[in-house]
């Protein structure tokens, strides 16, 4: 946290660099936030709904820095509120920083090539210079020679890109840290667009003083088209860069994206999504570096840097595959930056370079599902057993699904808000449906499973499961329970979520259970479905099978 002394000395810094024109400048005179039971005739809007589908808001102008949304991503990177705005984009965010405090024809700003392209476009624009830096040959920083090349020219900002836009290299927290304290004079703006997809803490909670760091929901959050970013600075640089923003620069519909994309039952499979990135990264990675073609493959955030032999050749080969990637010729001669993509974005890339995978795709899926009781986010593999991160909310229901993914032998990361303080009912229920849908979108066109089934004993308790995909949802249980609940789970539940599910899958489940004891018994059911699943899910009759005589499922 900042000490009050350190604030101070960053007001008179912020003051210092600023363009003193943005000093004087009076706040701009806009209506402001909407406020509830308010009657708002100062703005000029339009009094009724917008006639557009599932957006009637949207005819009131946005909150110009809506609080919801700032104290949510001052949370996510650790910050205070009044240390973060949130921008249109990172993009927005450098070009206010600079807005803020370059003069045309006065000031200057550094960059470090080969670099993102937009600081020096940014800088350009508003009339100031750039003073260009090279990385070493190796697209490594060198502080030393920096520092020495920059200390007399006296930037106003600093760009340091980490990981680097597209050589893919993070840049050392210690180095930079002897930067800002090098150049007391030039706000040293660290932009961690990429920095999810990398292993360098983030130095978002140093951001005092002449640091400034900039993120982005664009990249691992998936927002790119929501436009969300945000600068992370002492309050003084804050108040600096809302005096240069627009007006109402966040739209109403990105505003609520964000806060969905970042509700907390959404986190667990953003992390997902980016160790699979990562995962493929790797992947991609090693196969290309296998290419005669290619000289040198490098990675960084979610994308490789590629040294080929002959672009001009690879760029026929990519145009005629209808696969789009940015070359890089400034940053080295056969520079490539590659986005990883999907599985099947990655291998028409790959087939590019002459390498031909397996056919067989990953059988995943991804549910988000939102209602007014519920809000449940679900991704699967079925191909990989790990991870399995389950949240239900009730941690008796967590175990139980646990059993079935560990059974079925697949990955499951599922976590869920609802509304516990009511009853049990709408979560148990939609978890039962999300999972069913997302077993049956994960299934794809049912080639290479089975019908299947299984018996399990455990301890006085016995409990069969069979399970048909065929398409027609059927469910029959055929069991009781004596008591009410079972570890918060209520029992009564229990045939409803095997019938949910049998809805959901588009399946005919069978469930028998008997025994003494319900703990058991409810434990032996969901052991038992995931185990009947597992043997329908190995793929035993290899992908281009049917389990029916009739050829069709
Ligand atoms: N910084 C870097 C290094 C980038 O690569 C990008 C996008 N390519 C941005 C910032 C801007 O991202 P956005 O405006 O979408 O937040």
């Amino acid at each position: 946290m900042t000490r009050p002394s350190e604030n101070l000395a960053a007001e008179t810094l912020a003051a210092r660099l600023a363009r003193p024109e943005i000093l004087a400048l009076p706040p701009c005179d806009i209506a402001g936030a909407p406020l509830p039971g308010t009657i708002r005739l100062d703005a000029n809007e339009n009094p009724y709904a917008a006639l557009v589908a599932g957006q009637p808001t949207i005819n009131r102008y946005p909150d110009p820095q809506p609080a919801i949304l700032r104290r949510r991503l001052a949370d996510l990177y650790g910050v205070a509120p009044a240390s973060l705005w949130v921008t249109r984009g990172s993009d927005d965010a450098i070009d206010l920083l600079i807005r803020a405090f370059c003069r045309p024809g006065a000031d200057s700003v550094a960059i470090i090539e080969p670099t993102f392209s937009a600081y020096a476009q940014f800088v350009r624009i508003q009339g100031a210079a750039v003073i260009t830096e090279r990385l070493t040959d190796d697209f490594a920083l060198d502080a030393e020679a920096l520092l020495a090349n920059l200390a007399p020219a006296r930037p106003k900002l600093l760009f340091l890109c980490t990981p680097n836009n597209p050589t893919g290299g993070a840049i050392d927290p210690a180095d930079i840290r002897r930067i800002a304290a090098a150049l007391p004079d030039t706000l040293v703006v660290v932009d961690e667009a990429y920095g999810e997809f990398c292993d360098a803490p983030s130095l978002a909670t140093e951001a005092t003083g002449n640091l400034v760091v900039l993120r982005t929901l664009s990249k691992a959050y998936g927002l790119a088209g929501a436009r969300i970013g945000c600068a992370i600075a002492s309050p003084g640089i804050i108040d600096l860069i809302a005096r240069v923003s627009p007006p109402y620069p966040l739209p109403t519909p990105s505003i609520a994206a964000a806060l969905d994309a970042l509700a907390p039952e959404r986190m667990p499979p953003h992390a997902a999504r980016i160790e699979r990135l990562l995962a493929d990264r790797a992947a991609l990675a090693a196969q290309l570096a296998e290419v005669p073609g290619i000289k040198r493959v490098r990675e960084g955030g979610n994308f490789l840097f590629l040294e080929v032999a002959d672009p001009a050749d690879l760029a026929r080969r990519l145009a005629a595959a209808a696969v789009r990637v940015r070359f890089r010729p400034n940053a080295a001669p056969g520079g490539v930056r590659v986005t990883v993509g999907t599985e099947a974005e990655n291998a028409a890339l790959l087939a590019v370079f002459g390498i031909v995978g397996s056919a067989r795709a990953s059988r995943r899926a991804e549910i988000v599902r939102d209602t007014k009781e519920t809000r449940i986010a679900l991704s699967l593999d079925l191909d990989q057993a790990e991870p399995r991160r389950i949240d239900s909310g009730i941690p008796f229901y967590d175990h139980m699904l646990d059993q079935v993914a560990a059974h079925g032998g697949f990955g499951l990361i599922l976590s869920c808000s609802g509304d516990l303080g009511i009853d049990p009912h709408h979560s148990v229920e939609d978890i039962a449906l999300t999972l069913g849908a997302a077993l049956k979108q994960a299934l794809g066109d049912k080639r290479g499973i089975g019908r299947f089934g299984f018996a399990l004993p455990m301890d006085e308790t016995s409990a069969e499961v069979l399970i048909d995909l065929s398409g027609r949802p059927f469910a029959k249980f055929d069991g009781s329970f004596l008591t009410q609940a079972v570890g918060g789970l209520p029992t009564e539940m229990v045939p409803h979520i095997f019938r949910s599910l049998a809805d959901s899958m588009g399946a005919a489940i069978h469930v028998k259970v008997a025994g003494d004891n319900d703990h058991h018994k409810v434990e032996a059911c969901f052991k038992a479905f995931g185990r009947a699943l597992r043997s329908g899910l190995a793929l035993e009759g290899g992908r281009d099978s049917l389990p029916s005589t009739k050829g069709v499922l």
